[in-house]
């Protein structure tokens, strides 16, 4: 599995990573950051999808400055 400290180098091309983060552009002027959620997805009746006590962490996401691949990674911390 990886870890956040592997993410420094590029695992398809060797090069330097960045680290980010995804932002999620909502309707209107939301903007939220990407995160991984627990478990399978449910909705409610309006289709909004429904959270409980399903875990939630931060999704960080490291570029490579050369190629532009992606890592993503969610920490053990939660928002
Ligand atoms: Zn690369």
């Amino acid at each position: 599995m990886a870890t956040k400290s592997t993410s420094l180098e590029c695992l398809r091309c060797g090069g330097r990573m960045s680290e980010g983060f995804l932002l999620d552009e909502g309707v209107g002027s939301s903007r939220r950051i990407t995160a991984w959620v627990g478990g399978e997805p449910q909705f409610n009746w309006l289709g909004i999808t429904k959270l409980g006590e399903k875990p939630q962490m931060r999704v960080e996401a490291h570029r490579c400055r050369k190629c532009g691949w992606l890592d993503l990674f969610a920490p053990t911390r939660q928002w």
